[in-house]
């Protein structure tokens, strides 16, 4: 489809960065890319001092190149809202086509789409939107397939890059703001049981997997003792 960007790649290395220890082969699998063109990429961020390559500790965003993925995510973010909520989109639609506007929209532009939106905290997915300074808000979250058994988990994003996943959280109201009731998984790797809306569902593995949220403080053991 498109060839990949600079900014693609300074996405993937501050994602992959706050997941942890970064490898050639998370930002070639983020980016869709061979692993040599990954090396080639590196090199070439190196020479423009947005990424410093350690000895021991490896792949680094500089400040620079920290700055310069935060803008391009606060892009994509704003873009994501701006098509839901002003040109009707659909939430599983925007994620392509932020990818592509992201590379194009202006400074003024961006500004423009955030006054309309009226300065908005979360993109349609619960993707926090880092400010126009450049700050990523902070967010505490965990997986749901990691939550507590009997639980009460609240979403807060589900991972934006699969429209299908989207449709399919979206058929079983898995929205962010949604309440779930968490209740493990059954047995031989089967799937996990919630409760939505006060409906059990099976939820599949691969999509609990791309939930995060945090349990509920008032939704311990007490509240899943009705069902
Ligand atoms: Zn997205």
């Amino acid at each position: 489809m498109h060839t990949p960007s600079i900014e693609d790649y300074l996405k993937a290395i501050y994602k992959s960065e706050a997941e942890g220890d970064i490898t050639s082969r998370d930002i070639a699998e983020r980016v869709g890319v061979s692993a040599p063109a990954v090396s080639k990429m590196l090199r070439r961020l190196v020479e423009l001092k947005l990424v410093r390559i350690h000895a021991k500790t490896g792949i680094h965003l500089t400040p620079f190149g920290q700055r310069t993925a935060l803008q391009t995510i606060r892009k994509h973010r704003l873009i994501e809202l701006f098509l839901v909520r002003e040109l009707g989109y659909r939430w599983d639609e925007v994620h392509d086509e932020a990818e592509r506007l992201e590379h194009h929209i202006s400074p003024l532009f961006e500004e423009r789409i955030a006054e309309k939106l009226g300065h908005p905290d979360f993109d349609p997915h619960g993707d926090p939107i880092p400010t126009a300074e450049g700050r990523m808000p902070e967010v505490e979250e965990i997986p749901l397939h990691t939550a507590e058994i009997e639980s009460h988990f609240v979403i807060t994003r589900l991972v934006d890059g699969d429209p299908k996943l989207l449709q399919y959280a979206a058929s079983l109201h898995l929205l962010p703001g949604a309440t779930i009731e968490f209740h493990g998984r059954q047995p031989f790797g089967g799937p996990y049981n919630i409760i939505v809306g006060g409906e059990p569902v099976a939820l599949a593995p691969e999509a609990a997997a791309q939930i995060f949220g945090r349990v509920s403080p008032d939704g311990g053991r007490r509240g899943a003792r009705r069902s």
